[in-house]
């Protein structure tokens, strides 16, 4: 990136106001009763620049929930306690052309393609150890370490209503006990509906994006965890797989390491540079951001920030 073509506030709001409208184009996932209530026209957008500088456009404060995003933080989570060899030993690092919640190869190999689908994401999160409600809180913390941001919480009500309506997630829960690869209670699959439900802003994805984008170094330059070994796992795991059946082609058009979820947020990585955070409720067919991914192609194709690039 040349001086002169340096990341604005300025440039950024041009990117949104000329991006917004798309979110027309898609609709407010409901099959969780609570996303349903979501507002479709909140659309906000975040960079952390390669000095860890936050820059914020949009409705900066409105605050979704994480959704699968949460899922390469729960894999850092259960790398860094088990290995990445005893993490994967039951689960693989395949792409899809399944949605997220489908079953994938439960049935034919017994264990789930990867852990950027729900399937292998309630595995991931089934490994981190401790009772109850702890591998929850573990991830929660190293959402709040990462984004340095200890006002971040859970909200109640999604989890609930998750909870109430998880049923693919219950039989995925269940098919891989009846497996032998999950042991424990329906506490692990709680701490997954929980996880999901956790709130966060567009500048928090980010800065998640930063994190995995930088080795695992915090935008103030904090070096805690630091891993380029974990950072080139889970970049690697977002781009074959953080788009569901997308993520080839997403690869193709924007080629940066990106997760989305349902709630409307997508969580990007500029490796070695950025993070990026967008959010806008309605979703395309594949469950991603509509107006979030109109808004990541223009940054990407006016900074020239595709990885495939010279
Ligand atoms: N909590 C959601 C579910 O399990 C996450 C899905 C997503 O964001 O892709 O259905």
């Amino acid at each position: 990136i040349s001086a002169k073509n340096q990341i604005t506030e300025r440039v950024l709001q041009e990117i949104l106001q000329q991006n917004k409208q798309y979110a027309s184009q898609g609709k407010v996932a409901d099959y969780i009763p609570e996303l349903g209530k979501m507002e479709p026209d909140a659309v906000a957008l975040s960079v952390v620049d390669t000095n860890g500088k936050v820059i914020n456009v949009g409705d900066v404060s409105k605050k979704f929930t994480i959704q699968s995003i949460s899922k390469i933080v729960a894999l850092m989570v259960a790398v860094r306690e088990k290995g990445e060899a005893a993490v994967f030993e039951n689960m693989g690092y395949y792409g899809s052309d399944k949605p997220f919640n489908h079953f994938g190869n439960l049935e034919i190999t017994g264990k789930p393609l990867n852990p950027m689908m729900n399937a292998g994401a309630i595995l991931t999160t089934s490994m981190i150890e401790g009772d109850g409600e702890i591998p929850f809180q573990k991830i929660l913390k190293m959402i709040r370490y990462i984004t340095n941001n200890n006002t971040i919480d859970y909200s109640k009500t999604v989890y609930l209503s998750e909870k109430e309506t998880g049923h693919r997630n219950r039989g995925m829960f269940y098919l891989m006990k009846n497996n032998g690869l999950i042991n424990g209670t329906e506490d692990q699959l709680d701490n997954y509906f929980k996880q999901c439900s956790i709130e966060v802003t567009a500048e928090d994805l980010a800065k998640i994006g930063y994190f995995f984008a930088n080795e695992c170094v915090r935008f103030d330059g904090d070096a805690t965890y630091k891993s380029t070994d974990l950072s080139k796992l889970i970049q690697s795991q977002m781009l074959i797989a953080g788009m569901y059946e997308f993520s080839g082609e997403y690869a193709r058009r924007i080629g940066l390491p990106s997760k989305s979820g349902v709630g409307g947020g997508i969580a990007v990585c500029v490796p070695g540079k950025m993070g990026i955070g967008v959010f806008s409720a309605p979703l395309d067919t594949h469950g991603n951001s509509v107006a979030g991914y109109q808004m990541i192609l223009d940054l990407a194709t006016q900074f020239g920030l595709n990885v495939f690039l010279p």
